[in-house]
């Protein structure tokens, strides 16, 4: 019980994390009429600014509402608190924000766009509203937030909002403290918000939706502008259209999202557990990974040859209002060519999909920044970030241990997402993307802008990997030429793997670290050798290579990435001479010419174009071809998805012989085992099992250290899914990230975090 006293005082208040858009000031404003308190509250470039004055105990009561339930986006990471002179002040205002005085943006932390709130969604459906059908109604609670800053702090002027100007009716709720759009800066509506377009036409009661919805029900491809970018739509159960989209796109294979119009059609195609439905029902709304049920009318071109399905449900006004047309479920995907962002420009859009002019369905607010929508999955309890965009990132991770330099990681080259660190602040960006486009790279180089304009930040230290082929590389390496007083710091791909989830999960303690991934640059003193299936012993300080699977040759180099028959050819001849090998009677060692086979075989023996490499992934990539020799990759983890959904299909508990020896975890029994099984299935399930197998007996063996698990090979639900259950029965204290992203999304807070710690 705080004492009861009359004295008056004033206090001083400091807020920082995430405290700016969130309705904080409306929140404040309202207790502090409830409280009977004085004083006011201002958003200033360093967080939230407010000065309380009135009776102790009601102070006392202010300040503990306040701690104890902030509003619901809101994140306080820290409060300063200091007692000054009373002002005998006359009300509780709400004053502008200042921008002077700020050395360096702190600690206001970027925010997410936040999915449509259930409050805007009763307005959007009742006719009776003034709002009713407005595609961009929203309120402090919800709607865009980093697709549309372009400075902090987060005032309408400072956003793309700027270009309209509000109604009365909307000046009124604005300026209403009892208002939810109090202080809402993205506050619109039909009279004075954004409007939508179709060729060329403004929309007039709901006409463009209507005509749009129409074209997607004959069967057509239309485009749309939503949140962060454009997205590409048609109808999921019509393989033609499917088809066509994937041409239009340039992807041939890997599997397209879905969008239903609510959970219970989300409940008809797919299995959905309670902890997937809160995360398809979550603010974030992000993209679940979901098991799909046999009989379903989606097309087979939407996820070929796996059963999983990548699921989200309506996450703007827009979309809902989309719904109102549409049964769904809808095939919606970023407009953009494979391996290129997702374009925000509606300029681009008509360059690019030049054919699809007459279906584009867009609207008269700029997208400041791109955003994809975010990938997660829930296994065993443990909700998996596959990518970390709309609703997640930017992501700040706060810790009041570090006090660190001004620190600029870079990434990975694939998946790629850049980390910003000052003071006891870690910010990772929404996913990049793959730098090997132009506007992959422009991408990259834009949010490091943005970034160091936003936090008026210079960083005193630049990260990055080993590869010295990855444009982020590059990219530093320049960067340091240009600016010799920065330090360069390079950190082994899978050690920054597992720093990531040392980051995420605050683990100061020494650890065994399952690196099993795709391809990452090692660190074999004199040799340069090609990682990917690790298990390092880590510290924030460095780390200590334990295990690793024994190499084989990449045949043909980035060749044998699209071909799997190269890799697993390769672990053969790790076995068997040339000789032994053309007595096997294999489909596998069959789909080779003679010629072909001497071929690689000399490139193997004498290391010719034939980088030695010991990636966990490439291992996939073998087991895959052993199954399927014909088969070539089109997306990078396919053949993993594929032998998962072989592997869900066999219950068995079987698996094969491996061995260990100095550390080098041999396969060459399984291999042996797996030329004699037919069965794809089997074949499958044993390799998982054997996988885990490995994990586990290696875990024993350092029995008292926890385990991390990190590397895009963990993103194999079935995988994972054994390997939690192994560690749960085995008490094996284990960890891996949730939040951040699992593949080489996480790379650059991985780098971040080791400079950090020294
Ligand atoms: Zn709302
Ligand atoms: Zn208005
Ligand atoms: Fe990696």
């Amino acid at each position: 019980m705080p004492v009861q006293s009359n004295s008056t005082k004033r206090l001083k208040l400091e807020l920082y994390g995430v405290v700016q858009g969130v309705g904080f000031r409306p929140y404040v404003y309202q207790l502090a009429q409830q409280f009977s308190l004085l004083g006011f509250i201002r958003n200033d470039s360093s967080g939230l600014h407010i000065e309380i004055e009135g009776e102790s105990f009601k102070i006392e009561s202010f300040l503990d509402t306040l701690t104890k339930t902030p509003p619901p986006l809101a994140r306080v990471d820290k409060i300063q608190i200091k007692e000054i002179p009373t002002q005998n002040t006359s009300q509780f205002e709400i004053l502008q924000s200042s921008v002077e005085d700020a050395p360096i943006q702190k600690y206001v932390m970027p925010l997410a766009d936040i999915s449509l709130c259930d409050a805007c969604k009763d307005e959007l459906k009742d006719s009776t509203n003034r709002r009713y059908a407005y595609p961009f109604i929203n309120c402090t609670n919800c709607g865009a937030r980093h697709t549309i800053i372009k400075t902090l702090p987060y005032d309408r002027e400072h956003t793309a909002m700027a270009a309209f100007k509000m109604c009365d009716e909307c000046q009124s709720e604005y300026d209403d403290p009892m208002s939810r759009r109090f202080h809402a800066e993205a506050i619109s509506c039909k009279k004075c918000g954004p409007q939508l377009y179709m060729q060329g036409r403004k929309d007039k009661d709901g006409e463009c939706v209507k005509e749009f919805t129409q074209l997607i029900k004959r069967g057509n491809i239309g485009i749309l502008k939503g949140m962060g970018g454009f997205h590409l739509i048609c109808e999921a159960a019509n393989e033609q259209s499917v088809q066509e989209l994937r041409k239009y796109k340039n992807r041939p294979a890997k599997p397209l999202a879905l969008m239903f119009k609510d959970i219970n059609a989300v409940k008809q195609y797919c299995y959905v557990s309670d902890a997937e439905e809160e995360l398809l029902l979550s603010k974030e709304r992000p993209i679940v990974l979901l098991r799909k049920k046999q009989s379903t009318c989606v097309a087979h071109g939407v996820a070929p040859n796996i059963d999983i399905l990548g699921v989200f449900l309506p996450y703007s006004a827009l979309y809902e209002v989309l719904f109102e047309e549409l049964e769904g479920p809808l095939v919606v995907t970023s407009a953009n060519l494979s391996g290129e962002p997702i374009i925000q420009d509606e300029e681009e859009v008509l360059e690019k999909f030049s054919f699809l002019e007459n279906s584009v369905l867009t609207h008269d607010r700029e997208i400041v920044h791109h955003c994809d929508d975010s990938v997660v999955m829930d296994v065993a309890g443990e909700k998996i970030t596959l990518r970390l965009s709309r609703g997640y990132g930017p992501k700040s991770l706060y810790d009041t241990s570090l006090k660190g330099k001004k620190i600029l990681a870079l990434g990975s080259h694939q998946k790629n997402t850049i980390t910003l660190a000052f003071g006891s602040n870690i910010i990772l960006s929404a996913h990049i993307g793959e730098l090997d486009s132009l506007l992959g790279f422009d991408s990259f180089v834009k949010t490091i802008e943005y970034f160091k304009k936003l936090y008026n930040f210079e960083p005193e230290t630049i990260v990055c990997d080993m590869h010295p082929e990855y444009e982020s590389t590059k990219f530093a390496k320049e960067y340091v030429r240009n600016n010799p007083q920065v330090e360069l710091i390079k950190v082994q791909h899978h050690y920054a793997h597992a720093l990531a989830c040392m980051a995420e999960h605050k683990i100061n303690k020494e650890a065994l670290a399952f690196c099993f991934d795709g391809t990452g640059y090692g660190e074999d003193g004199e040799l340069q050798s090609i990682w990917g299936g690790e298990v390092l012993k880590v510290s924030t300080k460095g780390y200590k290579r334990h295990y690793h699977l024994q190499t084989f040759a990449l045949l043909g180099g980035d060749k044998a990435l699209k071909e799997p028959r190269r890799v697993a050819l390769a672990l053969l001849f790790n076995s068997y001479t040339l000789e032994e090998l053309l007595k096997i009677q294999h489909p596998l060692i069959n789909s080779f010419t003679k010629n072909e086979l001497e071929t690689f075989y000399h490139m193997s023996l004498k290391g010719i174009n034939a980088p030695e490499c010991s990636s966990v992934g490439r291992l996939f990539d073998a087991v895959f071809a052993l199954c399927d020799c014909e088969h070539k990759i089109s997306y990078e983890g396919e053949s993993g998805l594929i032998l998962e959904r072989l592997a869900h299909e066999n219950p068995t508990s079987l698996a094969y012989i491996y061995e260990i020896n100095d550390g080098v975890i041999g396969y060459k029994q399984i291999i042996d085992e797996i030329l004699c099984e037919k069965n794809s299935a089997l074949i499958a399930a044993k390799f998982l099992n054997t996988l885990v197998n490995i994990i586990i007996e290696i875990s024993k063996k350092e029995s008292g250290l926890p385990v991390i698990l990190s590397g895009g090979v963990f993103q194999n639900r079935t995988l994972l899914e054994k390997l939690i259950n192994a560690f749960n029965e085995n008490k094996i204290e284990y960890f891996i990230q949730n939040n951040t992203p699992i593949n080489d999304g996480g790379i650059s807070l991985g780098q971040a975090y080791y400079v950090l710690k020294q």
